[in-house]
């Protein structure tokens, strides 16, 4: 309040240098909601980085207190209580706001779709984040990208997927657009929170679960409740995670303070995917070792599997462009994007990856 206070004395002053102190030495104190467990490795704690980097670049002039899921609103409310004020700002994945617009799975990833260092590309200079901009003003809100997990895994599975006859009843804990595919190729998507899959698996009561990769499937003890570990994460190829601020406040704040929130988020989004390559290389190799040890077996989904399920993810992406007008504008610049960088990814990363281990 003192902060406040004085803040209020200085823009009484009608000079610019008063003006401008009073920008200086005002103070605002954010909340942050996350649709994450608290301190959850990669995400949650990329969301507290995200805090505290916003706090020390501005000395303390913006403050923030972290909500984990469920501390002041359910995760799957975060969109909500940032878009009404209830807090500033809030952490999580555009794909869970589909509810409100089912374009906003475009900015998370689509089944097949983007790299995550192609999904930034699109970001930063393919008209993505315009197009995220203006989908989220209407409710009130500023999105940045905000944090990557990189390629996922296909899941942990009970059951051996040889052929596309092995999807048929299935169930499996996979949601989004991974799910409507799975339910097509004849499985039962459930939607399990994270904190429920290992007993679910365990108990029998799903064959399989997807969740992130090695780093974050250990961390909840997958690789103790299934044996075959299948790639790649054709559902989530380099999901963005994204920070979205309640316009009122993120606009309220004076330029250099807007800057560092931006930087902040940028700063967090790469921080994110190189923190997911490390650490997931890291909890592989203690995979690699249980497989020698006969515990586990990873393994690849057969090619007839994944181009089933290519040609089904497409299926379903139409559908929702031909019913949502959003959308339709969105995956013409996305789908525009993706064919000409994946012509440059052919040559690029992909050829050189190819030949690496020759
Ligand atoms: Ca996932």
């Amino acid at each position: 309040m003192g902060a406040g206070a004085l803040g209020v004395t200085a823009c009484a002053q009608s000079d610019n240098d008063s003006a401008q102190a009073c920008a200086d030495s005002q103070t605002y104190n954010w909340k942050m909601v996350t649709t994450w467990p608290p301190n959850f490795p990669g995400l949650g704690t990329h969301a507290q980085k995200l805090a505290d980097y916003i706090q020390t670049a501005s000395n303390g002039r913006i403050k923030i207190r972290l909500f984990a899921g469920g501390e002041l609103v359910p995760p799957f409310e975060v969109f909500g209580a940032v878009s009404q004020g209830m807090a500033e700002m809030g952490h999580g994945a555009a794909y869970y706001w589909k509810g409100k617009s089912e374009a906003a799975q475009f900015f998370t990833a689509l089944p097949f779709g983007l790299s995550a260092p192609e999904l930034n590309g699109w970001f930063y200079y393919g008209g993505g984040l315009e197009l995220y901009r203006e989908l989220y003003a209407p409710f009130n809100l500023v999105p940045f990208p905000a944090g990557n997990t990189g390629v996922q895994m296909g899941g942990w599975f009970n059951k051996e997927i040889n052929s596309l006859a092995d999807l048929e009843g299935l169930k499996m804990r996979i949601p989004g657009l991974g799910g409507e595919v799975l339910a097509r190729a004849g499985g039962t998507p459930v939607a399990t929170p994270g904190s429920e899959i290992f007993t679910a698996l365990q108990t029998g009561a799903i064959d399989a679960s997807e969740w992130v990769g090695p780093y974050n499937d250990m961390a909840i003890g997958l690789h103790q409740a299934a044996r075959y570990y299948y790639y790649p994460g054709w559902q989530e190829p380099g999901p963005a995670l994204e920070a979205i601020f309640n316009k009122d406040a993120f606009d309220s704040l004076p330029p250099d303070l807007q800057k560092i929130v931006e930087l902040a988020c940028s700063a967090v989004n790469d921080q994110m995917f190189a923190e997911y390559v490390a650490r997931n290389g890291q909890s592989l190799e203690q995979l690699l070792e249980l497989e020698a040890e006969g515990e586990i077996e990873i393994r690849k989904f057969p090619d007839e599997v994944l181009i089933e399920l290519r040609r089904i993810s497409d299926e379903v992406v139409q559908e929702i462009v031909n019913r949502d007008p959003a959308a339709e504008k969105i995956y013409a610049s996305f789908e525009a994007y993706r064919k000409r960088t994946a012509k440059w990814t052919a040559i690029s990363e992909q050829a050189m990856l190819n030949v690496r281990d020759l």
